[in-house]
């Protein structure tokens, strides 16, 4: 590699055929030319890189050509060709506005413009980067520009057009460069490897295709960047750790964990990819982009979109089948919202955990919104008794949060404000129902054990011991103990304590059906388990929804995490276990 010519000017284009993604562009050039309707000023506008320059002297090269091909495209023959070719034509000029940007650079440019070209037909002036000159430059090109002696051609470039002042915009002639699919991209470095004989990987071309965001020249220089760290045998592994790009498989992985409401694995992933070095701003910009294509994956009308290679685009379709397109609005909302705060938040870390956190119980709650009934109460009232099947009851009517109708045995009814009852057994068949109103925070209960001792469960031992608040409290926080999974078991130490009610009720306030449905999953193992502990097989388990009151909803996030801690002090020991900090 005596004189290594870097790629993106070894295959610069040299005819308007071979620019890469700027088909219709190149065909209005190639017209005017063969209809010989050139234009005095040009100005070409585009991001860096899509080929604004090359264009400019690709045009230059053909106007001045002795020997059009049918096609209108330069011979890259003639002397006029050649001379272009081998840059030593006198036929063009560069200008870079950027470091020329003066009244007197521009008075240069002006006093060459009048000399007509010894060979050729056409001087053509291209000025690069027109938006820096000087508002005195602009002034003084503006005459030149407007009426230019017959044999030059203006061609100025800018990447933005917005800083062109309008009375130079309304004497040009504007093409508008797009930004070069990533499609094209891949297209061109394939063409580009097999003529340098390095072999690629179709997915790592693509990452490179997407780094370089539509702009061919830096697709190109990472091309060369990349052949200078792998070799001649271009691997997307390689690619990824190159150009320190987060691999899909990251975002395959957490998308599964979102779907299995698996709070723990996606907190995981997500610390894995910050011990990787991975900013994590970087990657939740990359999970919406991921969730964005898993929607464009959803709909075939749609899935042209995709900006992949062919097989990463089945895994996205195939993950696709698996989300709901609520999920993936959801999804894309809360990644979205975690992108827009990202900056001003001052813990970013714990502001992503909640993300993920969020993104987890998203699948939950579609699920827990199918079990529940649609009219969701204000208040509800279930009664269990283990180990019977729960039994649901929506109230009648969401009227005083305290007061609640419920279905309940006869012989249970809880006669107001007594403060004793008739606890007699409860017979485990059919019911007949009758609605009773229960105060919870007001019925207290008199020591009067009497005949209990008829429990529903014939295989078990009856036990009908009397029990206190205090004893109840323990035993259902040693039933938390019990509870194995970390998150499941903090969530279980978020709910209230329970409130015994009456002599076998006890009761647990919960704040939303997020909290009902976790504790409905597991109420048979803790009325058994208090039972035991208590000595008591009679308990039944009362879970009440009260929906958070205002004054509730107008505390800041952190103020409810303070409340939250103060009632659960193990939930500021995880904070503390896993460094995250209060925002
Ligand atoms: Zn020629």
């Amino acid at each position: 590699m005596d004189n290594f010519i870097v790629s993106a000017r070894k295959y610069r284009p040299s005819t308007f055929g071979s620019v890469v993604g700027q088909h219709s562009l190149t065909t209005t050039l190639k017209n005017a030319i063969k209809s010989n309707h050139l234009a005095h000023a040009y100005l070409f506008c585009g991001p860096r890189g899509v080929g604004k320059t090359t264009c400019a002297r690709i045009f230059a090269k053909t106007i001045n050509c002795q020997n059009l091909t049918a096609d209108y495209e330069a011979c890259n023959q003639c002397e006029s060709c050649v001379s272009f070719n081998e840059q030593r034509s006198y036929n063009i000029h560069e200008l870079d506005a950027a470091s020329n940007n003066s009244v007197d650079d521009i008075r240069n440019l002006i006093d060459q413009v009048r000399i007509p070209p010894q060979i050729g037909k056409y001087s053509v002036y291209i000025v690069d980067e027109v938006h820096m000159l000087s508002p005195g430059a602009f002034n003084a090109f503006l005459k030149t520009l407007e009426e230019p002696p017959a044999h030059a051609i203006f061609i100025l470039a800018t990447t933005e057009k917005h800083k062109i002042i309008p009375t130079i915009l309304s004497r040009c002639q504007i093409y508008d460069f797009n930004r070069i699919t990533v499609a094209d991209t891949v297209k061109h470095l394939q063409m580009v490897a097999e003529k340098e004989g390095v072999t690629v990987d179709i997915n790592g071309l693509n990452v490179i295709a997407q780094k370089s965001d539509g702009g061919m020249r830096d697709a190109l220089s990472i091309f060369d960047q990349i052949v200078s760290f792998c070799g001649n045998n271009i691997t997307y592994q390689g690619v990824i750790d190159n150009l320190n790009v987060l691999d899909y498989e990251f975002y395959f992985k957490i998308i599964e964990a979102f779907l299995a409401g698996d709070v723990s694995k996606s907190l995981l992933i997500f610390n894995e990819i910050l011990n990787k070095g991975f900013d994590a701003h970087h990657f939740i910009t990359g999970l919406s982009s991921h969730l964005r294509d898993l929607l464009v994956s959803k709909d075939p009308a749609t899935v042209q979109l995709l900006e992949v290679g062919a097989d990463i685009g089945d895994r996205y379709q195939k993950q696709a089948v698996l989300c709901t397109p609520d999920f993936l609005f959801q999804a894309l909302k809360i990644a979205n919202d975690c992108d827009l705060s990202y900056r001003i938040s001052k813990n970013k870390r714990l502001l992503v955990e909640l993300a993920l956190i969020r993104l987890c119980q998203l699948h939950d709650e579609k699920k827990k919104h199918l079990l529940t009934d649609e009219a969701a109460p204000e208040i509800k009232k279930i009664a269990v008794e283990a180990p019977t099947p729960p039994q649901q009851q929506p109230a009648v009517a969401p009227a005083k949060p305290v007061a609640q109708v419920t279905q309940e045995p006869v012989n249970n009814v809880v006669a107001q404000p007594k403060p004793t009852m008739a606890a007699t057994p409860v017979s485990n068949g059919k019911r007949p129902a009758s609605i009773s109103i229960t105060k919870p925070q007001a019925s207290t209960v008199s020591g009067d054990v009497t005949s209990n001792a008829t429990s529903v469960q014939a295989s078990r031992p009856a036990m009908n011991e009397d029990f206190n608040n205090i004893a109840l409290e323990n035993a259902w926080r040693n039933f938390a103990s019990t509870i194995n999974d970390d998150v499941k078991r903090v969530n279980f130490q978020t709910i209230n304590l329970p409130v015994r009610i009456s002599k076998n009720e006890i009761e647990v306030s919960v704040n939303n059906f997020m909290q009902e449905n976790e504790l409905k999953k597991i109420q048979t193992d803790i009325v058994q388990f208090i039972g035991i502990e208590l000595r008591n097989t009679s308990i039944k388990l009362l879970i009440k929804v009260v929906e958070e009151s205002d004054m509730q909803k107008k505390l800041s996030p952190e103020e409810r995490y303070k409340q939250m801690a103060e009632e659960n002090p193990l939930l500021e020991k995880l904070r503390k276990n896993l460094q995250m900090e209060i925002d």
